[in-house]
């Protein structure tokens, strides 16, 4: 789905022609969507250009947001760069592994798809579509390559049904997949059950598949009695074809991955899963709920192709994003001491609100912002559409 876009309200199309093919420069989106067009011919981001200005440029002489904006390019280079600027992002061609963390709003890789989008046929990723409309949506994928310890290689699909963004950026993003699998944690989730319900029966179209298993709980989790969340699933449709979760896999050891570098993350994965049953010659589809760098994910397909799976295909509901860039958030500023003010749980009121980290020492509560304006005023700092153009050209903040 269109993170920042307002598709209804698109006014302007920016062509990355240098990275694209001559069916996407032809195409007459002036005449079909009544937008200005703007093509760029020759931009080697390389060379220091000031992006901002440029940008910046493109809007004023579009007399238009960023949320009014798209840009399409084959170039995930050039789209990560311009994601920063919430400018609506689609991608023509293959997303590969190392691009996931900058998943543009929608990939394509054909005119017709193309066509799809614009004409908002194709709402975007399967799990975002779901939890926002309760429609159905595609699967993103790439491919990828497992290598086992004695050097045998094997080539397989991640599947992946939108993007998950981390804690931090959620209230001012209002992302509802991201809330969802939040709340997934610890309780049940229709939508997520029916996420992958529909999602296994998709795979299911392209590849014969055997069993399905689950990235399994880590020792901690099983002894604190914590919520094992891919037990509540009923996957119903699969269930009717006999296809159930089976527990493959068990996990060892605890471990963390917090605040690892890739590097770490491998090593500190390394050889915690077990093979449980007899998996030889088996397809499975693997889950998880958030895919960040894949190194649990791809460790334990690992073990399940050491352990002699013909195949095994990855499936999670989403992929972890990079939301950090040089072009940050600007955050709230307090009117008091000018320090940067965060979401704050205050007790007296038992409340969300706004506060900077001297809020309490402060005169008076003016120091204090809402919930609910302090998100508008975020908004607003941030150039986000929130709504309506009369929030927008509201003064209080
Ligand atoms: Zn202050």
């Amino acid at each position: 789905m269109w993170k920042w876009t307002q598709i209804n309200h698109l006014k302007l199309i920016i062509l990355d022609c240098e990275s694209l093919n001559q069916k996407y420069i032809d195409f007459p989106y002036q005449h079909l969507l009544g937008v200005d067009v703007l093509k760029i011919e020759s931009l080697d981001i390389d060379k220091n250009i000031d992006l901002d200005a440029l940008i910046a440029n493109f809007l004023i002489m579009a007399q238009c947001q960023s949320y009014e904006a798209i840009v399409i390019s084959g170039d995930m280079t050039w789209l990560k760069k311009v994601m920063s600027y919430r400018i609506g992002t689609l991608f023509v061609g293959h997303l590969q592994q190392k691009d996931l963390k900058y998943m543009p709003d929608f990939v394509v890789d054909s005119i017709d798809s193309l066509i799809d989008v614009l004409s908002e046929k194709d709402k975007g990723y399967s799990g975002e579509v779901l939890t926002f409309e309760n429609k159905k949506g595609s699967l993103l994928s790439c491919q990828t390559e497992i290598v086992s310890d004695d050097g045998k290689k094997y080539l397989t699909e991640l599947y992946f049904g939108g993007r998950y963004y981390p804690e931090k950026h959620q209230y001012l993003l209002d992302d509802a997949l991201s809330y969802m699998i939040l709340k997934f944690k610890h309780e049940y989730v229709d939508i997520i059950d029916i996420f992958f319900d529909e999602a296994i029966m998709d795979i299911r179209k392209k590849e014969k598949i055997d069993t399905l298993t689950y990235i399994p709980p880590k020792p901690q989790d099983i002894e604190k009695k914590r919520f094992q969340r891919f037990l509540s699933l009923k996957l119903e449709r699969n269930a009717q074809d006999g296809l159930m979760l089976k527990d493959f896999l068990s996990c060892q050891c605890d471990f963390s991955q917090k605040g690892n570098d890739l590097a770490e993350r491998r090593k500190t994965v390394k050889g915690v899963f077990r093979v449980n049953g007899d998996v030889k010659g088996k397809n499975i589809i693997l889950i998880d709920d958030v895919f960040s760098s894949g190194s649990t994910m791809i460790e334990a397909m690992k073990t399940l192709y050491e352990a002699g799976a013909n195949k095994v295909i990855a499936l999670a509901i989403a992929v972890s994003q990079m939301t950090e860039s040089p072009f940050a958030y600007q955050k709230l500023v307090c009117s008091y001491c000018q320090e940067p003010m965060e979401l704050m749980y205050y007790r007296k009121t038992h409340k969300l609100l706004f506060g900077c980290p001297h809020y309490y020492s402060h005169p008076d509560q003016k120091s204090m912002m809402s919930l609910r304006l302090g998100i508008f005023c975020l908004k607003k700092r941030n150039r986000l559409y929130d709504g309506s153009y009369d929030m927008m050209n509201r003064e209080d903040c």
